[in-house]
């Protein structure tokens, strides 16, 4: 098997794939109430140059990829898509970032079709705490979705909860007690400068707290599993049947050992998630260019793939693109 490794010597091996800018919910901090200027149909990466660009990658070493937005569930022909990547030779960790609000029908087919893993993205445990932060009344679908996703046996089913000062760092403790009642792996994930937010320094809620706060529940066991790792910092409540995940970007960031590389809806390569410089793959794709080239061009972006990210340096410009249009 191949080995991609970046100019500071980390493995990339990661790719992350926004398939449309379009989404079902209009989170307070990701996207204003009238949606996002949409990239026009005609330059979203067609379903057939996706898959073509991962056979390619795949012969370079990326092995993970995970299927977001957008939400990916509301674009047309999601499923045979996830069976055509699941069948991709070397591919062997598929998974997808969804809101949840479709997943309840989704599921199983998704399932069927060669999908591993599953993370829906949740903030609140209220239903209008729900509505008032994605100006959506769907709490009890994603909700249904989440039992559906566990029913059908996607293992593990991770939530990811973006936490924010003054919006729903109340919950803290719910989304933990969640972890004793359902096999979930709950993650707190800081709020960063992407996009439409109007994010500032202060609306960040550290992990560090929200871990002090848990720790009135029982004590946190650590957890450490080679195959499951990611960013998170990962711990279990006893007798927890799920587990509880930190992600720290902001207060602790993991830059040094970041393997991602992302594919924006529109077919560009993007090496870091808050730097906006990127290599736009699509002209290449569509004047009949050769593999070796779609290779050098993901080199020459891994060229430029910045150390880590500024966020907390003076000259730091928040990014341009919404996490919607990136894929979050
Ligand atoms: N629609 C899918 C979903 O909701 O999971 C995938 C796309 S969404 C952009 C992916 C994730 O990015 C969500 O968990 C969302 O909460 C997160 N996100 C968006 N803006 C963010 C920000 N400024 N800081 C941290 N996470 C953010």
């Amino acid at each position: 098997m191949k080995i991609l490794k970046d100019r500071y010597q980390r493995t990339i091996n990661y790719l992350r794939i926004s398939v449309t800018d379009r989404c079902n919910l209009r989170c307070q901090y990701c996207m204003p109430e009238e949606g996002i200027p949409l990239i026009a149909h005609g330059d979203i990466l067609r379903y057939e140059e996706i898959h073509r660009l991962v056979r390619v990658y795949a012969q370079t070493g990326i092995s993970k990829v995970r299927v977001t937005g957008g939400e990916p569930l509301v674009r047309k022909g999601i499923v045979d898509f996830i069976a055509e990547l699941s069948a991709i030779p070397g591919i062997n960790d598929l998974s997808m970032t969804t809101n949840g609000v479709l997943l309840k029908d989704f599921a199983r087919s998704l399932k069927t079709a060669g999908l591993k893993r599953i993370n829906i993205s949740l903030d609140t445990l209220n239903p209008d705490t729900f509505l008032s932060i994605t100006r959506r009344d769907k709490f009890h679908d994603v909700w249904a979705g989440i039992k559906e996703a566990l029913r059908v046996g996607f293992c593990p089913v991770k939530l990811n909860v973006v936490t924010i000062k003054g919006e729903n760092e109340k919950e803290v403790l719910d989304f933990a007690r969640l972890t004793l009642e359902f096999p979930l792996v709950v993650r707190f994930i800081e709020y960063m400068p992407a996009g439409e937010s109007s994010w500032t320094p202060d609306l960040v809620y550290p992990n560090s707290h929200i871990k002090k706060e848990i720790q009135s529940l029982g004590e946190l066991t650590p957890v450490n599993d080679e195959e499951n790792n990611g960013p998170a910092v990962r711990y279990r409540l006893n007798n927890a049947l799920g587990e509880i995940g930190f992600i720290n970007p902001i207060s602790n960031h993991f830059c040094h050992s970041c393997n991602r590389i992302r594919l924006t809806a529109d077919g560009h390569l993007r090496t870091c998630l808050l730097n906006d410089e990127e290599m736009d793959l699509k002209p290449f794709l569509r004047n009949g260019c050769d593999d070796e080239k779609l290779k050098e061009i993901l080199l020459q972006a891994l060229g430029t793939k910045p150390k880590q990210h500024q966020i907390k340096e003076a000259h730091f410009k928040k990014c341009q693109r919404t996490m919607s249009a990136i894929g979050g």
